[in-house]
């Protein structure tokens, strides 16, 4: 039995249902596999070729690699091929599909029906328990099972579906969940930051963003709030609450060379500026940032200082938009109670977690769908 009809459920269903084996995949949502229909915008990046340990988060670094290896982007790209869905590389490696994961969808569904797999959608479990075998109680009777499969998520788009459930049965079964926390998030900006760039909402271009000593290089885009895109997103990964945001406003130029190549110019500073950053950006950076001046009559301190704000702009964000807007959930079942080979539970034979439930987390780019596929494919060689 599998609770839980997303990425990680379907995929490990159908290697049950390969194995013969009799699989009940219940759901409370109305449809399979939500989160895969809006991802990656619709077109879903399904994977991603450069896949690797190094690529996910969580307290164990090499947790995730023995899924990994059993089930590459090359498993996932023959699925898709065999389902003559056609897919393309947007950059670096991620995979997409060219017209819809609808057709992702539509294929984990039809392998579950070859594979004589039974998917039961608005059921709702009231209760587990377990004496030799497990018995679920749901909106539609009870039922019995020797293996059971957690593969409900993490907490973020409730509107889709999401629910604390899986860390809740962990609990339940006296197995130690980590601290959980939206990531993949927009951050927001402090009430007076916000008042300053909110009308710069729509604005993206190149920067790096770093936390610690994390650093992502990416686009980054300002918001009505605070800041999103893929460098935002990323350094979300390991923010913490009240922690400082350092960001690279121009990492692919020495702007203090550029100063001083510049410096006996009459050029005013917005001017210089705005060959490398957009006007609009620039505009509100020195009129809140900046005393914008000739650059020959800046001072080489008041230069050097101009240079460091624009290479290491350091923000401390309010918060974080939220498991509202969050792509997935950091945090999750603590893999030290789980087999890294099956996904079992080391002291609950029989009970399985797999997906985001398990703390184990991507970073953007199909990493997390990878993830779901692997630790199913991982453990529907067993349950
Ligand atoms: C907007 C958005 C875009 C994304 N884009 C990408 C992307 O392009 N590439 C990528 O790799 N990742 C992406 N992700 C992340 C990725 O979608 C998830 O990490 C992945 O789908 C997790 O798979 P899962 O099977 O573990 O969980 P889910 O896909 O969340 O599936 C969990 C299932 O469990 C069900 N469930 C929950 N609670 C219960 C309950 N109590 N009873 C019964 N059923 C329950 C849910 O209804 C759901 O169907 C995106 C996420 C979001 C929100």
């Amino acid at each position: 039995m599998i609770i839980g009809a997303g990425a990680a459920g379907l995929m490990c269903a159908i290697e049950c249902g390969r194995r013969g084996r009799s699989v009940l995949v219940i759901d409370h949502a109305e449809r399979t596999g939500s989160k895969i229909r809006i991802s990656g915008g619709g077109r879903c990046n399904f994977t991603n070729l450069l896949v690797t340990a190094d690529h996910y988060l969580s307290r164990n670094a090499h947790f995730c690699r023995s899924a990994l290896a059993r089930f590459t982007p090359r498993d996932i790209l023959s699925f898709v091929e065999n389902h003559h869905i056609a897919y393309y590389e947007k950059e670096a490696g991620q995979m997409f599909c060219v017209k819809s994961s609808r057709e992702i969808v539509a294929a984990l569904e039809q392998e579950c029906g070859r594979t004589g797999v039974e998917i039961r959608l608005t059921c709702r479990v009231s209760d587990i328990s377990h004496a030799g075998v497990f018995m679920v109680t749901t909106s539609e009777g009870m039922f019995s099972s020797d293996s059971l499969v957690i593969a409900t998520g993490g907490l973020s788009y409730s509107k889709l579906g999401a629910s604390g459930f899986g860390h809740d049965v962990a609990r339940k079964f006296k197995l130690k969940v980590t601290q959980v926390r939206p990531a993949l998030v927009p951050f927001v900006f402090q009430g007076p930051d916000q008042k300053v760039f909110k009308g710069l909402a729509g604005i993206a271009f190149d920067a790096a963003v770093s936390v610690g000593r994390k650093k992502y290089r990416g686009n980054i885009l300002f918001t009505h709030r605070g800041l999103s895109g893929p460098a935002a997103l990323q350094a979300s990964l390991y923010w913490e609450s009240g922690g400082p945001l350092q960001i690279d406003l121009l990492p692919a130029l020495d702007i203090h060379s550029a100063f001083l190549s510049a410096r006996q110019s009459k050029m005013e500073m917005h001017t210089l500026l705005a060959g490398h950053l957009p006007k609009r950006f620039v505009q509100t950076w020195c009129d809140h940032m900046i005393n914008s001046k000739p650059i020959n009559q800046c001072s080489d301190k008041e230069l050097k200082e101009i240079a460091d704000g624009l290479h290491a702009w350091e923000i401390i964000p309010k918060g974080t938009e939220g498991y509202d807007v969050a792509e997935v959930t950091a945090g999750g079942v603590n893999t030290d109670e789980l087999s890294s080979k099956t996904m079992e539970a080391k002291k609950v034979p029989g009970l399985y977690f797999i997906g985001e439930v398990v703390d184990v987390t991507g970073l953007l780019g199909g990493y997390n769908l990878h993830w779901a596929w692997a630790s199913g494919h991982a453990a529907g060689q067993l349950a």
